[in-house]
């Protein structure tokens, strides 16, 4: 790994650590292209990729949307405003007994739930009059 892919990669993580709102490739390319100016975006892709296989960042597969990235951290679930279109983290434990009961409902063997609450997020909640 040369130096500039270290420059590119830790570009990458800073600007990460530093938001919340789960941005995709697109929104994390035009953050960190005013850092490096010259970076593309398969650069971007291709760093996010080892930055994921590292465990250093997640990457969210919510329901037909693009990919979206943040820091990695616990399990958590997400909130999807279907207005604006933004993440939010939701501050409540992954329900483990859930996987359990499907576990013992169907014979399966549970790995893991994806649960997607979606709505209206406060600022898209409030009515414009
Ligand atoms: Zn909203
Ligand atoms: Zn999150």
């Amino acid at each position: 790994m040369d130096r500039r892919d270290t420059k590119q990669r830790e570009a990458i993580l800073k600007f990460l650590k530093n938001t919340h709102t789960h941005p995709t490739v697109d929104q994390i390319y035009e953050e960190v292209r005013k850092e490096i100016p010259n970076i593309s975006k398969g650069t971007v892709y291709r760093n996010l990729l080892v930055l994921s296989e590292n465990g250093d960042v997640s990457e969210l597969n919510l329901q037909g949307t693009f990919s979206r990235y943040e820091e990695k951290q616990d399990k958590h679930y997400h909130f999807r405003c279907e207005k604006c279109g933004r993440v939010f983290d939701v501050d409540e434990p992954i329900d483990k007994d859930l996987d359990e009961r499907i576990a013992r409902k169907t014979g399966f063997t549970v790995l893991h739930h994806q649960t997607e609450f979606r709505g209206l997020c406060k600022d898209c909640n409030i009515v414009k009059t």
